[in-house]
């Protein structure tokens, strides 16, 4: 499951560089995550590393993106084959 921002971001701005897979970039208000390019960081870390960063905890999992643990992997696969 892609996870994504509430419009409590702060826009401090500490999630975007940790992002291994480029997904997060500052939107219209605050920041986003591209969901075609989050893999809850499967593949590169054990945890979200946005999430552990996050001084706000407003980064969740989005419902209208649930992917299993194997579809996770495979778009790990994907974005760095
Ligand atoms: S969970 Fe990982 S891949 Fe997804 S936006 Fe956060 S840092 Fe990027
Ligand atoms: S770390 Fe949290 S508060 Fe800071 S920009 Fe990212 S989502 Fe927003």
């Amino acid at each position: 499951m892609s996870l994504k921002i509430t419009d409590q971001c702060v826009n401090c701005d500490v999630c975007e560089p940790v992002c291994p897979n480029k997904a997060i970039s500052l939107g219209r208000e605050y920041y986003e995550i591209a969901p075609d390019l989050c893999t809850e960081c499967v593949g590169h870390h054990d945890e979200p590393q946005c999430v552990i960063v996050c001084p706000v905890e407003c980064i969740i999992p989005d419902p209208e993106h649930p992917e299993s643990p194997d579809a996770l992997l495979a778009k790990y696969a994907r974005l760095t084959g």
